[in-house]
């Protein structure tokens, strides 16, 4: 096979105590690297998510920055959208590597990096707390990991079944099928409308995960915001937060995401238009903002 020494490289992958055996730069004309891209993710020799990491920072600070002026007033919505559609990708990349990952500080560096990149995206201040990020943002590392080990082990032991008996697949698939028209025939008209209803609801559940910035204009970043700075009327440093200003000041706020989710909520009427949502939306937020604004003067 002759291979293209343009294209290719040596990576020497090493236990992570080791240090290289090979000392030459190059294997007839393919350069030895001390790490290489391969299919979208960075891999070095100790099989560690560092160079990735590095990348998906640098990646991130020059994509918001291009699009920093198009960003600045945009919704809390807009900015989550834009974060799945650049910066998500680039996390997939790296769950198998995490998932067999056995250093806290290697794991706990991909989660801070995730978090960084969210709040790059959206401003949302440095002392939002980790599980309102993780949660606006929707992306669960671990469970994201966990389902695609799990994906990949059940297809490649289908694959080595496959190839001992080439019909696995299709025995398999005539099984299910013929278990599931078995209990089809059971049951009546009514009942099996019911049933396929609640598969159908089941199914679109666990394809779309909540978003919950869905229909969240740019005054509910401000919101978070408030309530994560210093709280100016008390002589000592605590953080402003829905708690703090209930039990001390006795001001009553919703926490954010419970805000977000009834207006969600309150929106989702059907005959809403897309105007009339997002000016409801900006009304119900800005009258708690405005509720801090006022206790702050
Ligand atoms: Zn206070």
């Amino acid at each position: 096979m002759i291979l293209n020494k343009k294209k290719s490289a040596v990576v020497e992958f090493l236990p992570r105590a080791s240090s290289n055996l090979i000392k030459s730069k190059e294997i007839q004309g393919i350069p030895i690297e001390p790490k290489y891209k391969y299919l979208g993710l960075w891999l070095n020799q100790k099989l560690t998510l560092d160079d990735q990491i590095a990348h998906i920072k640098k990646k991130s600070d020059f994509i918001k920055n291009s699009i920093s002026p198009v960003l600045s007033s945009r919704s809390l919505d807009y900015r989550k959208n834009l974060w799945d559609l650049f910066i998500r990708p680039l996390f997939e990349f790296t769950l198998p590597v995490d998932f067999v990952e056995t250093a806290k500080t290697r794991k706990n560096n991909l989660r801070k990096t995730l978090k960084y990149t969210f709040k790059c995206f959206t401003k949302l201040s440095k002392t939002t707390p980790d599980s309102l990020i993780f949660e606006l943002c929707g992306y669960d590392i671990d469970k994201r990991g966990k389902d695609i080990y799990e994906l990949q082990t059940a297809k490649w032991e289908s694959r080595l079944q496959n190839w001992r008996d080439p019909n696995f697949i299709n025995n398999i698939q005539q099984d299910r099928i013929n278990n599931e028209l078995e209990a089809f025939r059971e049951l009546t008209d009514e009942e099996a409308k019911l049933e396929i209803e609640g598969l159908e609801a089941e199914e679109a559940k666990e394809e779309a995960p909540i978003n919950r910035c869905k229909w969240i204009p740019a005054v509910g970043i401000e919101y978070i915001n408030l309530l994560t700075k210093l709280c100016s009327k008390c002589s000592y440093k605590v953080i402003m937060d829905t708690n703090h200003l209930r039990t001390v000041h006795d001001l009553h706020l919703p926490d954010p995401l419970e805000l977000f989710q009834e207006v969600q909520k309150r929106i989702r009427q059907p005959g809403t238009t897309r105007i009339e949502k997002l000016s409801q939306a900006y009304t119900r937020i800005k009258e708690k903002v405005d509720m801090v604004y006022h206790f702050l003067a």
